[in-house]
């Protein structure tokens, strides 16, 4: 089976803002223990943004937010994928990083390469590691966030399921904190979730329930089975492979 999986910026961050080595670590060797059971995975991995603004810390002046960003990304993405090559050494998986923007995913020769470039790494065993090009995607050059490109990587790589963890455990049916509040396990095809999503999001990255919910609707309609997990939980990849029913998740059925 192909899978792309997403990895959120509140997975891989700490509450300090640092980044998360041995919550990556420990994704690291289930995606090892995937791909050993012969899956292919696509990984798309946020983080990058809020790893470089920890790294910078000690820059007191104000900066704006399109500056930001770009700062940010770049010196956390360095970071990022130079913890991912490391652990991913350690099993023997070699990775490669790819860094784009939304014109690749347009109608155009760029769309090409993009799917090109995705292939070749397939097709020769290297694990793509996937994320917006934050340091010169600004304004209308951006996805809404992780989540949105995670899904079109999912299409475009023809991947047959979506994994996406986030700090929680799937879609509730009314606020996550309350305890009248039940997990939605399945959604149907064509089922709307309006009425359950709340607008909260969380602190690290850019989108949030509602992104992943449309996100999820859209790619499942393309006929990838989608789930929102929890990528905090222990061992919570191979939990959902080999023991979905038991699993805190919500899937959405193509
Ligand atoms: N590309 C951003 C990063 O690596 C994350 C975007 C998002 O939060 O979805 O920091």
């Amino acid at each position: 089976m192909r899978i792309t999986i997403k990895i959120g910026s509140n997975v891989l961050t700490r509450q300090d803002g640092s980044l998360d080595v041995t919550r990556m670590s420990a994704l690291v060797d289930q995606i090892a223990a995937l791909r050993s059971g012969g899956h292919e995975i696509i990984l798309v991995s946020s983080g990058a943004v809020a790893c470089g603004r920890s790294e910078l810390r000690h820059i007191q002046h104000d900066l704006d937010s399109v500056d930001q960003r770009q700062l940010f990304s770049a010196v956390g993405q360095a970071k990022l994928i130079n913890r991912y090559v490391g652990f991913f050494r350690e099993y023997g998986i070699p990775v490669g990083q790819v860094l784009t923007t939304k014109e690749n995913f347009s109608d155009t020769e760029h769309r090409k390469n993009q799917e090109n470039c995705m292939r070749v790494m397939l097709e020769n065993n290297v694990l793509p590691i996937v994320n917006e090009n934050d340091t010169v995607s600004v304004t209308e050059l951006m996805f809404t966030d992780n989540d949105e490109l995670s899904g079109l990587i999912a299409k475009m790589t023809h991947s047959q399921a979506l994994i996406i963890l986030s700090n929680i455990d799937g879609i509730y049916t009314g606020n996550p904190e309350d305890p009248e509040s039940r997990l939605i396990s399945i959604v149907k095809p064509g089922k709307n979730l309006e009425e359950y999503i709340q607008e909260k999001k969380s602190s690290a990255g850019r989108g949030g329930m509602q992104s992943k919910s449309n996100v999820a609707t859209q790619t499942a309609a393309a006929g990838i089975s989608v789930i929102i997990a929890n990528g905090n939980r222990d061992n919570i990849l191979v939990r959902l492979m080999n023991d979905r029913d038991n699993t805190p998740c919500t899937e959405f059925l193509c």
